[in-house]
């Protein structure tokens, strides 16, 4: 299996290429650029801003949207919907699917070789299937951790 890692450009390179598509780019626009590079946290628009109002007390909600919404029609990151309830953003730009934990939320990059499966002609009724991600729903190390040490405790009281 190839793992063809294709990821977002660097800043420098973002910055340059908003300046020729004649976009604005401000100050608190480069540090989205530099919180998303490399970012493998796959993170919603509200954690990204209050990663930037550390830095950047004025900025607002609606420029980091802004801004992450012209970068995903740019092709540098893709919005995911991981049903952990907002939109989450991924600068990862292979071809990978996701481990979700349902109790912490966190998201981890999968890469899996899924072009092998067969999906049986007469269920596809004529449709050409394209990609496929794959999400699998579970609980990480830290929340297996935390889950058995509760019920270890829930069994002592018990
Ligand atoms: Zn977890
Ligand atoms: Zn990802």
């Amino acid at each position: 299996m190839v793992i063809e890692c294709r990821l977002m450009r660097s800043p420098e390179e973002l910055v340059k290429s908003f300046r020729e598509s004649g976009r604005k780019v401000t100050p608190q626009r480069e540090k989205i650029f530099q919180i998303l590079q490399g970012n493998k946290t796959h993170p919603t628009a509200e954690s990204v801003y209050a990663e930037l109002l550390r830095e950047m007390p004025t900025v607002s909600l609606k420029t980091v949207y802004q801004t992450l919404h012209e970068l995903v029609g740019m092709g540098e990151i893709s919005p995911l919907d991981l049903g952990t309830g907002s939109a989450r953003f991924d600068p990862n730009q292979s071809t990978h699917h996701h481990l979700v934990c349902t109790r912490c939320h966190s998201v981890k990059d999968l890469y899996l070789d899924i072009e092998d499966i067969q999906i049986p002609g007469e269920q596809l009724e004529g449709f050409d299937a394209g990609t496929a991600e794959i999400t699998f729903r579970g609980h990480c190390s830290k929340c297996r951790t935390a889950v058995s040490g509760q019920s270890q405790i829930a069994v002592h009281q018990g």
